[in-house]
């Protein structure tokens, strides 16, 4: 109850867990958990030595029958309230292979079963723009990005070959010009390419493209996908009939696997990826850390992807982190950092 009411104070950051259904029945789960109101993650104590018993709590649990469309419903007030001119930012947190890119896109292919949170937003705010054409104006603009090493890349051109990799983004270092932009424009992403979206068939279009780019991309260097953030931007713009403008965005982040690697096996570029990485994650985590604490400073500039994010962390911006683990006992080192760095963040 306490904890609840903690929560509340903290407002506008919640966490959730997500944890994936186990691929190999004889590996032994590393964790137990008790859904929907109790909401606890709970560290198998044969497996911890030190700690004993360790208990994390959550806004919310999904366990491993957890469906999309349950993951969805209680993410959709968040998202419907950017067509409210909310700011609102969702994350997919956890080490590689634990589901982030499951809860955010989806299976890869074809097929829109089983279709994750960017598509199922997106569907759903068009239905809300639909509902109130008679009040209400809206245009929606889709952006994606990629954050690979510190360096920021337009994941939505139509020949990605012919873009000169990588693609810096000049406004980000200066905060002021880049704030000045997103002012004038009412973009947060300056010089990425903005599609307009009508449907969710466009939408399907641009999530291919988006997939394809980074996967060309990928086959320089092995499965970069894992080591990059991937940031679908959408921005809302509507006028109402008294000609009020309304503007938002809502930004659905795939992030980097949050795996430690062991120093003493990579080198060179690997490394470098590596600490790019953990830099960039421990940012994020320290931002969000600051605001649930209310500090007067937030540590935006330390990494692109919190810069990139500045205008919607924070003030009265909505932030959802899902904390993606696996039930599997050889992740279980993995999925203790995961735990503890959801626990910090909320
Ligand atoms: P990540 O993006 O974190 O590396 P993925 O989303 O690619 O992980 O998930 C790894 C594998 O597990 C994929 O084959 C994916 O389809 C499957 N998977 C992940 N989460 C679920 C889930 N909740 N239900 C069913 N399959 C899942
Ligand atoms: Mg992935």
């Amino acid at each position: 109850k306490l904890y609840n009411m903690v929560q509340d104070l903290k407002g506008n950051i919640r966490v959730y867990c997500r944890i994936r259904p186990a691929f190999n029945a004889e590996t032994k789960n590393a964790i137990e958990y008790i859904g929907d109101d109790g909401s606890l993650v709970i560290l198998d104590p044969s497996k911890l030595q030190k700690d004993g018993r360790k208990v994390f709590q959550f806004n919310r649990v999904f366990g491993p029958t957890a469906t999309q469309d349950e993951v969805f419903k209680d993410t959709q007030p968040l998202v419907r309230s950017v067509m409210d001119g909310y700011n609102v930012c969702i994350f997919a947190y956890g080490q590689t292979g634990s589901g982030k890119t499951h809860t955010m896109s989806g299976p890869s292919g074809g097929s829109t079963k089983d279709m994750g949170i960017n598509y199922l937003a997106l569907e759903d705010l068009f239905e809300i723009s639909s509902r109130r054409k008679d009040i209400i104006n809206y245009d929606i603009h889709v952006q994606m990005v990629e954050i690979y090493n510190e360096q920021v890349r337009d994941l939505l051109v139509e020949d990605s070959s012919t873009t000169k990799y990588p693609f810096t983004f000049s406004h980000l270092p200066q905060r002021n010009i880049f704030k000045l932009c997103a002012r004038e424009n009412g973009l947060s992403l300056p010089d990425a390419t903005m599609h307009s979206v009508k449907s969710t068939t466009d939408v399907l279009h641009l999530m291919k493209l988006g997939e394809v780019n980074r996967v060309v991309s990928s086959t320089a260097i092995n499965n970069r996908s894992s080591r990059s953030h991937s940031v679908v931007t959408v921005h809302v713009h509507g006028k109402d009939i008294s000609g009020n403008i309304l503007r938002s965005c809502l930004h659905l982040v795939d992030l980097a696997g949050s795996e430690r690697v062991d120093k003493s096996e990579v080198t060179g570029d690997r490394l470098k990826e590596a600490q790019y990485i953990n830099k960039s994650l421990s940012c994020l985590g320290d931002v969000i850390t600051a605001l649930a604490h209310k500090n007067s400073h937030i540590p935006y500039r330390n990494s692109k992807l919190t810069l990139l994010l500045q205008d919607s962390l924070g003030g009265h911006a909505k932030t959802l982190m899902f904390a993606h683990v696996s039930p599997e006992g050889d992740s279980f080192g993995e999925t203790v950092s995961t735990l503890k760095f959801a626990q910090r963040v909320s």
